[in-house]
């Protein structure tokens, strides 16, 4: 997801060019998003897995 094409409804202008506090404002957020939104499914899945083999670990410590 990207700004690129976005037109701001403040100034009419592309968001990307950050013309006006909304813009600026609204590309903020966008790129604040977005580490988490650009997750690839693999890059998920392996955290995913992590948390799992981090949870069965505990549980055996737990129950050991
Ligand atoms: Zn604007």
């Amino acid at each position: 997801m990207t700004c690129d094409r976005l037109v701001c409804a403040n100034c009419a202008g592309p968001v990307s060019e950050g013309r006006c506090p909304v813009c600026r404002a609204h590309r903020e957020r966008v790129h604040r998003e977005s580490p988490l939104g650009g997750l690839s499914p693999a890059t998920l899945f392996t955290l995913v897995l992590a948390l799992l083999a981090v949870a069965f670990l505990a549980q055996r410590v737990a129950v050991a």
